[in-house]
């Protein structure tokens, strides 16, 4: 009797507790074990095309390492899933727990053996002495390391795939984003190339754009290349910012566990309704930051990162929300959405409550009333520039750290925009409209 491995956000062979469950229950009845991917037209229309894109390059190099075998099938999960186990006569569908929204609501009623999630401790799992979720991180990164977690799963052995009739794996939209190397063998490529040159250095360079200072495993994490098990069991017992921010990730991914309207809503509101942009003003500040034209250079750098990688360093993510959202006064959830449009790693937990943290609205978020300057920012943390020369090309001609501040050059470089605002000016805004609510 076969029995079905559903792959969703777990695209590996190795450390995958749930593809194992399947290839044991499977050879328990002398059975094989049918690698299911099923391409879903709900997240193929809210996907944008970077993410597509780099989805059908991990799943070709998923299908490599099965010898071909993977099953494609197109269409809606809750009508492909039973369809497929039906004409297999699969005794059991396993899957790797989902945890975010969407996910819960599409599992809902489908009769599935669930096995581990994509994260370490499962979302839900930590809770407070008072029984309650977790509202502050540094109380639940301690719980979550008192936790702990399993030792990697080892890769099945052998190859009990089954051979069935597969649709094919979707052609990649066209997209001028350039994509990392898809796959599982990749990402541990990478793992290995960062334990080696990069996690000695992450604690001092982790916040310098400028540098190739992080590890970039947040694509592989994101569609399951990697499971962050097999990267906490790889990491030597100083790498403790390294697995701090691990554990924001699974912070994220519990708060929206536990509060998934998290996705589109604030989880306070910090400023009065008529605080925000609207209208047409709304529509030229936004298409402004989106194109990178705001006239800061660390955030139109930032914003051309975006589109020419899918990716956007940290440091920088967080300054371009916090312009979208204090300097601009454009609402958090326009900026996400355009992240999610973009970002190869986006992902609906990180993304949303790392924009509810830049805007002051979420679980243990910055204050609001703390507003990054662009200006000092660029400085502190591009401090020769290169970073904002290498990704907006008005600008290679200024050297050093004046390129942050490029309308104070005798000057002005051309074809790059005067500052759309005044930051000081509006600053002073966003904190006035923050104490109106309090009044
Ligand atoms: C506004 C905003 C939106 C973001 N959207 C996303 C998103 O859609 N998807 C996403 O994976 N990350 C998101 N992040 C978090 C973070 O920017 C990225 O995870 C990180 O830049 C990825 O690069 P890296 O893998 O080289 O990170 P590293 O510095 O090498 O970190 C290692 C891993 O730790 C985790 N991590 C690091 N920083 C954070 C953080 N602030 N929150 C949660 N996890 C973290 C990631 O899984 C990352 O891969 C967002 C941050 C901000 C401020």
């Amino acid at each position: 009797m076969p029995t079905i491995h559903w792959f969703r956000r777990d695209l590996r062979l190795a450390d995958n507790p749930s593809l194992l469950a399947a290839v044991e229950a499977a050879r328990a009845d002398d059975g094989l074990v049918v690698p299911l991917f099923v391409v879903d037209p709900v997240l193929s229309a809210t996907a944008g095309a970077p993410r597509l894109a780099y989805l059908t390059h991990s799943l070709r190099a998923l299908d490599e390492s099965l010898g071909g075998r993977l099953v494609v099938r197109h269409g809606r999960p809750r009508d492909v899933v039973p369809a497929v186990a039906s004409e297999v006569g699969a005794s059991q569908v396993h899957v790797t727990a989902a945890t975010e929204p969407y996910g819960r609501r599409r599992d809902e009623g489908l009769s599935l053996v669930r096995t581990g999630s994509p994260y370490a401790v499962a979302p839900g799992r930590l809770l407070t002495r008072g029984g309650t979720p977790f509202q502050v991180f540094t109380p639940f990164r301690r719980a979550w390391l008192d936790h702990g977690w399993a030792p990697p799963a080892p890769r099945p052995t052998g190859s009990p795939w089954a051979h069935l009739r597969s649709d094919s794996i979707p052609v990649p939209p066209a997209t001028d984003v350039r994509l990392p190397p898809a796959g599982e063998a990749a990402a541990l490529r990478r793992w290995q190339e960062f334990l080696r040159d990069g996690l000695a250095r992450y604690a001092t360079d982790r916040d310098r754009p400028d540098l190739d200072g992080t590890s970039r495993l947040s694509v592989p994490l994101k569609y399951g290349e990697l499971h962050p098990r097999t990267l906490l069991a790889g990491l030597p017992a100083s790498a403790d910012v390294f697995r701090s921010e691990l554990a924001w990730r699974e912070f994220h991914a519990d708060v929206l566990w536990h509060h998934p309207t998290a996705a589109h809503t604030s989880l306070r509101d910090v400023v009065p309704d008529d605080a925000w942009a609207a209208g047409r003003a709304e529509l030229a500040a936004f298409a402004a930051w989106a194109e990178g034209r705001t006239g800061y250079p660390i955030v139109d750098a930032g914003m051309r990162q975006l589109r020419a990688l899918g990716w956007m360093h940290n440091r920088v993510r967080m300054v371009v929300a916090s312009f979208l959202v204090k300097d601009l006064h454009v609402r958090w959830q326009r900026g996400a959405e355009h992240f999610m449009a973009w970002l190869v790693d986006a992902d609906v937990s990180q993304n949303q409550l790392n924009w509810q943290w830049v805007a002051g609205t979420g679980r243990d978020a910055a204050p609001y009333f703390r507003v990054f300057n662009p200006v000092t920012q660029g400085r502190t943390f591009d401090p020769s520039g290169s970073y904002v020369r290498q990704w907006v090309p008005e600008l290679r001609g200024v050297d050093g750290v004046a390129v942050h501040e490029p309308w104070r050059l005798r000057t002005p470089p051309d074809g790059y925009p005067a500052p759309i605002v005044d930051h000081a000016v509006e600053r002073k805004v966003a904190l006035d409209d923050f104490h109106r609510a309090r009044d």
